[in-house]
């Protein structure tokens, strides 16, 4: 077993790594910005070193640094968490080259992931469900194009295959525009993301957002671990989520659970992982997998009763998964509220000192926070500052205990989404639960 690992990142899930690995016996160091310094994470690490200043480029995304803070330490595991290096498949490299255990998969499966048009082909090979699209890159000839799209029927996406973050993506109704999107999209991709090739799918006008967790270890054995609900976004990213999805029958689950783990057997997947999918009238639609532990791991504990961070970590150490599908049972329904420092209404970001926090309590009630009266919000990265968590027993306590724990909590000194959250647990749609992933736009923002 290791008995020292070094943390790749910074706010909540670094104190959330930190903490699995206390469980653990498992000594950490902090590795942080000039600007987190004096963070609660940093303090409580049994070590910690500075890697450079304030911005992301030169600290959390700076690979020598983060590799020669585990050489100067003695460390013999990175935990990258999510977001900065998580899914940089030449960290993973440069990491276990340097001899320290990656907590993720193999490199060359984040490339795999990674690269949308090759991850779709490896998914469709392994059986799962994928967007009816054109089964590869697109051609430079028009007519061929104009061939796939009146198959599929529009509307259609024309997507760059190196895009990310909702980038590089253009939605087309009609063959009229279809030429024209093509080379738009082309072009685009090719400037940002150095990487002219574009795909084609249908677009789905009304789908949800639905995602299966997985687990998988070095010794063949890979369960899911059920789904969760993550159709509350704004301009893809997600806002609130829950588990399990509403509406989604046991017998659904199990479907599509055993189609990503015999994706992941097929693939030698390693570790945690996340198969996100389109859903729409009763189908699922892989879109892409991300291969880290994700921001709402949490919503899976509370209903599996799971520690997915201590898990992964047990498998990155050569240990074998320790459950089988049939120990895990899904019990009540969680939901988790992102508590983002930002303008509830305009969204922007709202950086800054918190002068007073209280943090919510009582049964059924988890607060993932690295932040405390007098903090200081810093403007250099992303807005997250708490997950608020919660269980009940079905989805009407969940919604009722979040209710309860958002009146309680008390964020002042900066600006919070705490009231958009209120009312979005106030709305009839949401209390349904049947969003599509541009309800939230829709209902609102003005
Ligand atoms: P990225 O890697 O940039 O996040 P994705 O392929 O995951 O790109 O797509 C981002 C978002 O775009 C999805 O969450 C979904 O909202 C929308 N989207 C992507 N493909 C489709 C599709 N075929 N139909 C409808 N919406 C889509």
């Amino acid at each position: 077993m290791i008995d020292k690992l070094v943390i790749a990142n910074r706010g909540e899930i670094a104190l959330r790594i930190q903490r699995a690995c206390r469980e653990l016996g498992i000594r950490t160091v902090a590795v942080h910005s000039e600007a987190d310094r004096d963070a609660k994470y940093v303090r409580l690490a049994d070590e910690s070193v500075c890697i450079g200043p304030p911005a992301a480029s030169e600290s959390y995304l700076n690979i020598p640094a983060v590799i020669a803070a585990a050489e100067v330490t003695d460390a013999g595991a990175i935990h990258p968490g999510y977001g900065f290096l998580a899914e940089n498949a030449d960290f993973a490299e440069r990491v276990e080259q340097s001899g320290f255990i990656f907590v993720g998969p193999r490199a060359e499966t984040i490339r795999l992931m990674g690269d949308k048009i090759a991850a779709i082909r490896a998914m469709k090979q392994a059986g799962v469900p994928c967007v009816p699209g054109s089964d590869g890159p697109l051609v430079e000839e028009d007519g061929e194009n104009l061939d796939v799209a009146n198959q599929i029927g529009y509307p259609v996406i024309i997507k760059a295959a190196g895009g990310g973050g909702g980038k590089g993506m253009r939605v087309v109704h009609t063959e009229a525009t279809l030429r024209n999107a093509i080379s738009l999209t082309r072009a685009e991709a090719d400037a940002s993301f150095n990487n002219s090739m574009v795909y084609l799918e249908k677009y789905l006008e009304r789908p949800r957002h639905i995602e299966v967790q997985v687990m998988a270890d070095q010794h063949g054995s890979a369960v899911y671990v059920g789904e969760r609900d993550c159709s509350m976004q704004r301009r893809h990213q997600k806002v609130l989520e829950e588990a399990p999805a509403p509406g989604i029958t046991d017998e659904q689950r199990k479907e599509i659970g055993t189609r990503c783990v015999e994706a992941c057997k097929k693939y030698d997947y390693r570790g945690a992982g996340t198969f996100e999918f389109l859903y729409q009238d009763g189908e699922f639609y892989f879109m892409e997998m991300n291969t880290r532990i994700q921001v709402e791991h949490p919503v899976t504990e509370m209903v599996t009763g799971l520690d997915l961070v201590k898990e992964q970590l047990k498998i990155a150490f050569g240990e074998r998964l320790s459950f089988r599908q049939d120990d895990i049972t899904v019990r009540g329904h969680s939901i988790e509220c992102r508590i983002n420092a930002e303008d509830p209404d305009t969204f922007l970001p709202s950086p800054g000192r918190i002068v007073q926090y209280h943090q919510p309590g009582g049964p059924g009630v988890r607060v993932d926070s690295h932040v405390y009266n007098n903090y200081i919000v810093p403007p250099y990265y992303d807005s997250l500052i708490a997950k608020l968590i919660v269980h009940g027993s079905e989805r009407s306590e969940a919604i009722a205990r979040m209710h309860s724990a958002l009146f309680e909590m008390v964020v002042d000194g900066i600006k919070t989404n705490i009231p958009l959250h209120r009312r979005i647990l106030r709305d009839g749609g949401f209390q349904r639960g049947d969003i599509t992933i541009h309800y939230l736009e829709q209902t609102f923002v003005r």
